[in-house]
């Protein structure tokens, strides 16, 4: 291991989660594909087929910080993922979480957890520190948001109010708005959320300076395969600026792991507004790549687990 190996072990986490199979694949008879042989392994057994047609499984094996099989309890995810990172913000740090994977693999199952465990936490008023909290989306369609670079180089993201929480009530308060500004009705709000990334922050103060900020991104749903074909000009633009700005993550990342002095933030929306969090001494993030287990989803799957691999190397 060299130093460098040794900053970005620190400051990186990679794992992986594999939902169980839901009703509809259960009914379709769709094969869960997925096995997780150890704690930090996860295999992807595709069904194939020669030319003389015999079958045979092409088992490909993909190693993670954590690899989270079916069974994990939302509980167990978060006590890996989320928890080790909340010291940071404590120590005038920055915390990040994403959720990245297929739209229905488990990105927003699994962050709404990590919302309601954050609060949990410590006597802010002993530590002389204010909590504020905040929720929005950023999505390439209609510029519901436009992000600013005031002259000290800060993001800042126009239309968006910061607020002030004082208990739990008032953080799932400000989420269930927000919520309800992603589309009502179950359908459509899946189909918004795949594209568009949920920025929910928590944001510590210390006498009006920032002291810490943790944040969890929802990200929009990486399968944009229908989209380039898509008659909708509208549609194949949102699809080609998701897979902008999940490129420009990925990179984004990686700087960071590497301490390298040029990170480039300024590639998308949603690198843009995380540029603090990337650029701090003391920056920790975690990726959560969430998959789904039908033979159904393989290509998204693998596409999935590269693209979380790329993210640390391994
Ligand atoms: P995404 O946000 O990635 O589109 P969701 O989090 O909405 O996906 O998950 C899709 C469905 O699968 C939801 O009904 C959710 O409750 C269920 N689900 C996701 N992950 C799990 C899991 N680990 N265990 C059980 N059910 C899950
Ligand atoms: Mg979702």
């Amino acid at each position: 291991l060299t130093t460098t190996d040794l900053i970005e072990e620190h400051r990186i986490c990679v794992c992986v989660r594999a939902r169980p199979l839901n009703k509809k694949e259960l009914t379709s008879k769709d094969l869960d594909v997925i096995t997780v042989p150890s704690k930090d392994v996860v295999m992807v057994h595709e069904p194939k087929q020669k030319v003389d047609l015999t079958r045979y499984l092409e088992n490909q094996t993909f190693r993670f910080d954590y690899a989270f099989d079916d069974s994990t309890t939302n509980e167990m995810v978060y006590r890996f993922t989320a928890r080790p990172l909340v010291e940071t913000i404590f120590e005038r740090g920055m915390a990040t979480c994403f959720a990245y994977g297929q739209t229905g693999s488990g990105k927003t199952h699994t962050m709404a957890r990590e919302v309601f465990v954050m609060l949990g936490k410590p006597n802010y008023k002993k530590l002389d520190l204010q909590v504020f909290a905040t929720f929005f989306e950023i999505y390439s369609g209609k510029a519901k948001l436009r992000v600013l670079e005031d002259g000290k180089q800060q993001v800042q993201v126009v239309g968006l109010q910061e607020r002030e929480v004082k208990c739990t009530e008032d953080v799932l308060k400000l989420i269930e708005i927000g919520n309800s500004c992603r589309t009502s009705g179950q359908t459509s709000a899946n189909a918004h959320s795949s594209r568009s990334h949920a920025v929910f922050q928590i944001i510590l103060r210390r006498r009006g300076k920032m002291h810490g900020k943790f944040s969890l991104i929802d990200l929009a749903g990486n399968e944009r395969g229908a989209d380039t074909s898509s008659a909708d000009r509208q549609t194949r633009l949102e699809g080609a600026e998701i897979n902008k700005s999940l490129l420009a993550l990925k990179e984004c990342i990686r700087a960071l792991g590497r301490n390298k002095p040029h990170t480039p933030f300024r590639a998308s929306k949603l690198t843009q507004v995380l540029r603090d969090s990337f650029i701090g001494e003391n920056s920790r993030t975690c990726m959560i790549a969430t998959i789904s287990p039908g033979m159904a989803s393989c290509e998204n799957t693998l596409n999935t687990l590269r693209y979380a691999n790329r993210v640390k190397e391994f």
